[in-house]
């Protein structure tokens, strides 16, 4: 067992709606088209999606996981509060100050701590 695999849970796995499937969730070239398939077929009905995208996230996996593709991960991973929900689009999000969370889909992201002001507004 390779070392770096100790550091993950990886029991979620055995509960993932996409187990087995013949399907190529990492491929070379990612596009819409194919995520949204993927969602539909697997991960819209899957019990483990969370810990599939949080897993993604940590371990920066490319390819489709838990109903995102690498693009919008990376969006996900940045800091900064947002009108709409990077991965459904949804605009019902709670905000903790902290972090952001959908109430679709239930992702959530680090948002701003503090509001930023624009250049010059303060004087
Ligand atoms: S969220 Fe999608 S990719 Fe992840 S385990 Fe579930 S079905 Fe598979
Ligand atoms: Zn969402």
């Amino acid at each position: 067992v390779e070392d770096s695999l100790s550091v993950a849970d990886v029991r979620w796995q055995s509960a993932a709606q996409c187990s087995g499937a013949d399907f190529e969730f990492v491929p070379a070239v990612e596009n819409p088209g194919d995520l949204y398939f993927v969602q539909g077929m697997w991960c819209n009905a899957c019990p483990v999606r969370p810990e599939c995208l949080l897993y993604a996230l940590l371990y920066n996996q490319e390819g489709y996981w838990g109903g995102t593709d690498t693009a919008e991960r990376r969006k996900l991973s940045k800091r900064g509060d947002r009108a709409k929900c990077p991965v459904c689009r949804s605009k019902a999000m709670i905000s903790t100050g902290e972090h952001q969370i959908c109430q679709h889909c239930a992702v959530s992201w680090a948002g701003d701590p503090e509001p930023r002001i624009p250049e010059g507004a303060a004087g």
